[in-house]
């Protein structure tokens, strides 16, 4: 099936996606030049910039508000002094994924599903990532090592559900997705691919005719969870691709998380999923920040996310509340607060 291009939004920006990843912003000082703000309000970490360097993608700048240093999207990149702070309750790996990694690429921490990290990078770092810290370079293979994972997960019949993770899945290039896709869907006891990605939403341009082709010929049902925080984050060409994967036939869902500064306001909430819903993206998680070296100026209390979630449910249907969550070492699943 050869799926129509999508019917593009006039932007400035170059169309194909992999020009827009390699001339990301990854100075601290080019953002600021861009949103016209002074350094010497908000000095950043080069430190942190070290640890985690600045990757922000034009057409997320671009929903930025100029002159802002409140911006909520500003607030998820940019390196902080306060990643410099140091906490002995927190770790570079909170939730010891490295317990459950014991073949290439693959987590399986849960029962009936497997995740895979499928590609090494992202396109934008976010600052209060849980994975900042996470050995991508250890945990990608090459296709001769996938080998290994895909035969673990064909002689696992309980495994119904892959989850390709990263890094971001779509910032790996279309011929090895069709590939990797079409091994796991020649698995008879996988039936449901699950997609986690944040591409569609800072860098729009990702979701290709092609793309959506290789998605279209899967005999898995497809399910895509986006990952966004703020209404901001959304804008008309963000909303073209959601219609076009959900006039495909995928399911759509959004997890977000609680950040402090970002969106830990009821109202920010309320707009995010009502912009959501609006292109059939459906709320799934509100996630806690985990504990991670370098992001505790994030952190929202369990507290106040119990408020935030009674305040959406007396204003929202119950389909638009996510499920407060929070991941815990060992636990077999997510652990459901509100
Ligand atoms: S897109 Fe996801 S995995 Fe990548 S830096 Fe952001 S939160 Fe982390």
């Amino acid at each position: 099936m050869n799926t129509p291009a999508l019917s593009l939004i006039k932007s400035d920006l170059p169309e194909k996606w992999q020009e827009i990843l390699a001339d990301l912003i990854t100075d601290p000082k080019e953002l600021l030049d861009f949103l016209e703000l002074e350094e010497a309000a908000n000095p950043y970490s080069p430190v942190a910039c070290t640890q985690f360097p600045v990757k922000v993608p034009r057409p997320f700048a671009e929903r930025m508000e100029k002159g802002n240093w409140h911006d909520p999207l500003l607030r998820q990149v940019w390196p902080d002094l306060a990643e410099e702070v140091t906490d002995p309750l927190r770790s570079e790996d909170p939730l010891q994924e490295s317990d459950f990694n014991d073949k290439p690429g693959l987590l399986h921490k849960y029962h009936g599903r497997v995740l895979l990290t499928v590609a090494p990078h992202c396109a934008i770092h976010c600052r209060y990532c849980f994975r900042r810290h996470f050995d991508y370079a250890a945990n990608t293979p090459g296709r001769a090592r996938w080998r290994e994972t895909l035969d673990y997960i064909a002689q696992d019949t309980t495994i119904e559900e892959v989850i390709l993770s990263g890094g971001d899945p779509l910032a790996a290039p279309d011929g090895y997705l069709r590939w990797l896709l079409n091994e796991l869907d020649a698995i008879d006891h996988v039936r449901t691919l699950r997609i986690h990605t944040r591409l569609p939403i800072v860098i729009p341009q990702r979701i290709t005719a092609e793309l959506r082709d290789i998605l279209n010929s899967l005999r898995c049902q497809v399910v895509v969870v986006l990952h966004c925080n703020h209404h901001a984050e959304l804008d008309d060409r963000v909303f073209e691709v959601f219609s076009a994967l959900a006039e495909d036939g995928h399911l759509l869902l959004n997890q977000s998380v609680l950040l402090k500064g970002v969106n830990d306001n009821a109202a920010s909430l309320i707009a995010l999923n009502k912009a959501l819903f609006s292109q059939r993206v459906l709320p799934y998680y509100l996630h806690l920040p985990d504990a991670v070296t370098g992001t505790g100026h994030f952190d929202v209390s369990e507290v106040r996310g119990k408020q935030l979630i009674d305040e959406l449910r007396s204003q929202l249907p119950g389909y638009l509340v996510p499920t407060l969550v929070r991941e815990e070492p060992g636990k077999s699943s997510k652990t459901r607060l509100a």
